[in-house]
């Protein structure tokens, strides 16, 4: 486990929904790491997560435009647009303290590159340690 990788410059990423009621920036090097994973909710949405640390994220509009939806283990909070359904970041459970972005829902013109990686969900207890060391 190494650290060492997130020590490169960071850049401001800025992402939306799709109708713009939820705006933010997140702080993450320009060559991110994505996590896909398998689970019942990532299978269907499509969620390709950065996970990151509470401080590097901010949220630039009204948390009143966001709507929680929780289920199984109740840890993680997935927030997603009241007006247009997409969940543009959310708090995982694998990083409850901090959050996922949706890398999909970030304006590609601060990316360079994005190195995904492949998370277990459906066997998440086994595989949770395997992604620990990619939040940013
Ligand atoms: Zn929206």
């Amino acid at each position: 486990m190494s650290t060492s990788s997130h020590t490169s410059d960071l850049v401001t990423h800025t992402g939306q929904c799709h109708c713009g009621a939820v705006r933010f920036q997140v702080k993450a090097p320009p060559d991110l790491t994505a996590v896909q994973c398998n689970c019942s909710i990532c299978s269907v949405t499509g969620h390709l997560h950065l996970l990151v640390e509470k401080q590097a994220f901010t949220l630039l509009t009204a948390p009143d435009q966001l709507t929680n939806y929780q289920f199984n283990t109740k840890t993680a909070s997935h927030l997603f647009c009241k007006t247009c359904g997409i969940k543009s970041f959310y708090i995982p459970r694998s990083n409850p303290d901090g959050y996922s972005v949706n890398i999909r829902c970030l304006n590609p013109d601060t990316i360079q590159s994005i190195t995904t990686q492949s998370f277990d969900g459906q066997n998440w207890e086994q595989d949770i340690h395997n992604i620990r060391d990619t939040i940013q």
